[in-house]
């Protein structure tokens, strides 16, 4: 594993392969970044994992400071994973140039997290934009997880011309139903416990939503999360994810995207 702090040296590196897989993390490798990037893996080209917590995308100073970093537990993950190379950049080297392509931000970046998170999505698509002129990679690998965040950069990428091939990943879970998040290693044993309930009761819900839509009264829902152990709820909603349309019937096929907190930890997810 070759590892890059500056785009010029990572650049005339890359220059001598057929192509890239890239796979985009903030850090705080887990199961679902090892999922995306065995995937990568299987591509055949070579495997450049980036770790690089983008402080454009954080709305609250303290959420970028309290955000989890472990650089050496990552590095040994990652060798061991025998990517070809990780690319850990600094501010400068991101956010020093002048990007050649503009952002595309559709207009969906002001639903769910957009609406609660301001400038978060154009903080993303920045700092995505600027990684796709420097790799220039063939596939980028991102999480279903963050399905907001991969459909907008799906749009940006479309709308731009950018060759780059989006490669859509499953979302991997811990055995107690919650989503692997880097954001989980600030839960305690007992707030781990309270999300489990809140998503075990979150796919009942979408069960008996989708034989009876009337059964999805907001009021009651939010009732029932609080009485489970969450401090706030942003937002539930129900989309259409091919198109992002807001469903209204349950004959369709929808994800239920929800983002809350315990304590001061905001999860999200979608199921
Ligand atoms: P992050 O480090 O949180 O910015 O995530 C980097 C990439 O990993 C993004 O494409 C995420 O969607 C993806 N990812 C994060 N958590 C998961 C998960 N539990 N399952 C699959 N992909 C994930």
């Amino acid at each position: 594993m070759k590892i890059f702090k500056d785009k010029h040296t990572l650049q005339k590196e890359i220059l001598k392969t057929k192509g890239i897989s890239f796979v985009p993390t903030m850090g705080g490798i887990h199961k679902g970044h090892i999922s995306l990037i065995k995937q990568s893996k299987k591509s055949k080209l070579k495997t450049l994992v980036s770790i690089f917590v983008n402080p454009k995308q954080f709305n609250k100073k303290n959420d970028y400071k309290s955000y989890p970093r472990n650089t050496k537990k990552d590095l040994k993950q990652l060798k061991k994973l025998k990517i070809n190379y990780l690319y850990i950049p600094t501010y400068k080297d991101i956010y020093g140039f002048k990007p050649k392509k503009k952002v595309f931000l559709d207009k969906f970046s002001k639903k769910l997290c957009g609406r609660f998170r301001k400038g978060h999505f154009e903080g993303v698509l920045n700092v995505v934009n600027r990684f796709i002129e420097i790799i220039k990679p063939r596939y980028i690998f991102l999480g279903k997880k963050d399905y907001q965040q991969l459909y907008l950069i799906k749009k940006h990428i479309k709308k731009r011309n950018i060759r780059s091939k989006i490669v859509e990943c499953t979302t991997i879970r811990e055995i107690n139903g919650i989503a692997c998040s880097s954001r989980n290693s600030n839960l305690n044993k007992k707030q781990k416990k309270i999300a489990s309930n809140i998503y075990y009761y979150l796919c009942d819900l979408k069960k008996k939503i989708k034989k009876n839509y009337s059964l999805f009264k907001m009021n009651k829902i939010k009732k029932d999360l609080i009485d489970l152990g969450a401090s706030k709820i942003d937002y539930l909603e129900n989309y259409n994810i091919k198109n992002f349309k807001k469903i209204k019937k349950t004959n369709e096929k929808f994800n239920l995207f929800f983002a809350y907190y315990i304590k001061n930890i905001r999860l999200i997810d979608n199921i």
